[in-house]
């Protein structure tokens, strides 16, 4: 058995649940452990939200109102939609609870003391109205380099080159609107270049990682690692444990994988064993496995291992960063500030959970960045879910049950067809375990559709309706065996559509509880019971809607809600 420790990229609390999130980090992680405890591994699956920052004390502000008021918000309303979708995490926390607050600051001490934090003082721009340094992002002027207008205090747009704030003609802050002055600040920096060579030689055996991340990797490398501050001027964050450092937090990207530990001390207190975390985080076997987005690469496979390496604590690193690139939306980047995504919320007003999770695990970003279409969704549930794996078992319900009272048994002996038919689905089935074990979700959910696409067939081959006229043996045998080809489906989907899936194990009688190796339990009798439709169709009318809502929300006005 093996110990694995899955998480997800902890979402930023300043806003809710889209499609974009799910697809990144999610659902394929959700997949993946339901993969793991269906082949009897010890896994947990711990995530939360990242409370900190600019954006959100930006927002409470606004609101009039504490930032963790904002947080909390968030973290709920998340957490909710995260359910409305059945994916399950063992434990969802936030990086704004006191437990969290203790661990960062250790982080922070055992890297200082070890020599690999570095102080600094530097000059920045300064908005006065609104009494706060502003991060790059916060600054808009005219390029130094190309004169044109819009650029931001880290790169121009135009021209493409890296800017340094303090050098932008005419600097504007985009938050009061009015011209930032300089002054002088202390930082704290992360001292990266210290680390390349131990970085290099643990990456050296992580060569089963995928190649958009190591490609990711080693191109930050070769450009050579820079010291980064980890502290920022501002007071919703994780304070600093130094004296005299009053409005000096950590900044989020130090504090936040931090997040990961924290949320599994919670999960072992809550399970009244509070030493448990430990189990996980400080075992040497332990499979460590963040699911992430692409942007989120460098800091989970450079920052956060080099912050792990000097603690106290033996921490396990990371064993693997099973990065996703983006999705699209109807063909155009994904955007929160400009209301082009698809909220969760909003789509569990119109639709089943199950139905996202099947389209998004069908056209997941794995290997380049894939598109998020209403009419491709129609398409997938209606031509996929419906017309393939739901009329197969539509059909050989219907007719066992008209023709055979619902009882199917085996017979004694079966025709080569039918057997090769069996055995064609088993070899399928261990493909997809595969699958599912290299972070394949779409691959393995067009094998699983694969099966029943042979049920079909070979329904129609062995032509049951016509056969049971003659003799009824022959045509009970292709009932057995498209049973038996959905009690297969009914395991091997069960990551990624596991309603459906209980739902379907229920029409055949069978237990809801599974696991893996029931694969190979091959039944001799079935008795199908009430039977109902697997999944509803959509129609024209409905993705219509979709579209019209999705035009309508959509805003030209940019707000700046990312990270800051
Ligand atoms: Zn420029």
């Amino acid at each position: 058995m093996e110990k694995i420790l899955v998480t997800s990229a902890l979402t930023y609390a300043n806003g809710k649940l889209h499609i974009g999130h799910v697809a990144g980090s999610y659902l394929n992680a959700d997949i993946f452990v339901r993969y793991q405890k269906l082949i009897g591994n010890d896994v947990i699956y711990i995530g939360g939200t990242d409370d900190y920052g600019t954006p959100i004390s930006l927002k409470a502000e606004e609101e009039g109102v504490a930032p963790r008021i904002i947080a909390e918000r968030y973290n709920k309303s998340i957490k909710k939609d995260l359910q409305g979708l059945n994916i399950q995490l063992d434990n969802f926390s936030g990086t704004s609870r006191p437990r969290h607050i203790k661990i960062s600051q250790d982080f922070f001490t055992n890297l200082l003391e070890a020599g690999y934090v570095t102080k600094k003082t530097l000059k920045q721009l300064y908005d006065k109205k609104y009494k706060r340094f502003l991060a790059d992002r916060y600054i808009e002027g005219i390029c130094p380099y190309c004169k044109s207008d819009g650029a931001r205090g880290d790169q121009c747009d135009n021209c493409g080159k890296l800017i340094d704030a303090i050098n932008l003609i005419e600097p504007k802050s985009k938050i009061s609107g009015e011209t930032p002055i300089i002054k002088e600040t202390t930082h704290w920096y992360l001292n990266l270049p210290k680390f390349e060579n131990e970085l290099r030689e643990w990456l050296k055996i992580k060569t089963y990682w995928k190649d958009n991340v190591r490609n990711f990797i080693f191109s930050w490398l070769n450009e050579g690692l820079k010291e980064r501050a980890i502290t920022r001027d501002l007071d919703w964050g994780v304070p600093i444990p130094l004296e005299n450092t009053k409005g000096k937090v950590l900044y989020v990207w130090f504090d936040a994988p931090i997040g990961y530990i924290s949320s599994t001390q919670e999960w072992a207190e809550n399970k009244g064993q509070p030493d448990l975390w430990k189990d996980y985080w400080l075992n040497p076997n332990t499979k460590l496995i963040h699911f992430l987005g692409k942007d989120n690469i460098p800091f989970h496979t450079i920052i956060w291992p080099s912050m792990l390496m000097k603690q106290k604590y033996p921490y396990v690193l990371p064993y693997d960063v099973p990065a996703n690139e983006f999705l699209n939306l109807e063909g155009q980047k994904m955007s929160t500030s400009h209301n082009w995504t698809v909220w969760v919320e909003d789509y569990l007003k119109y639709f089943n959970g199950e139905l996202l999770r099947y389209v998004l695990a069908a056209n997941a970003p794995e290997t380049k960045d894939s598109d998020f279409c209403w009419k491709d969704f129609q398409a997938k549930i209606n031509n996929e879910l419906n017309n393939i794996l739901g009329n197969l078992a539509n059909r050989t319900f219907i007719f066992a049950q008209k023709c055979f009272n619902g009882k199917i048994s085996k017979p004694e002996v079966l025709s080569e067809q039918s057997q090769q038919t069996l055995n064609e689905a088993c070899k399928i089935a261990d493909y997809i375990g595969g699958s599912y074990n290299n972070y394949q979700v779409r691959k393995a959910s067009r094998l699983a559709m694969d099966i029943a696409r042979i049920g079909n067939k070979y329904f129609d081959e062995t032509q049951p309706w016509f056969e049971v006229k003659k003799s009824k043996k022959i045509a009970e045998e292709t009932l057995y065996v498209c049973t038996e080809l959905l009690r297969i489906i009914s395991i091997v989907y069960s990551p990624i559509i596991p309603k459906g899936m209980k739902k379907l194990r229920k029409m055949i009688n069978l237990p809801g509880k599974i696991s893996w190796k029931d694969l190979d339990k091959k039944q001799i009798k079935f008795e199908i019971s009430e039977v109902s439709q697997l999944f509803k169709k959509i129609e024209d009318k409905e993705i219509e809607k979709q579209l019209e809502l999705l035009k309508a929300t959509q805003t030209v006005e940019e707000k700046i809600m990312e990270h800051g």
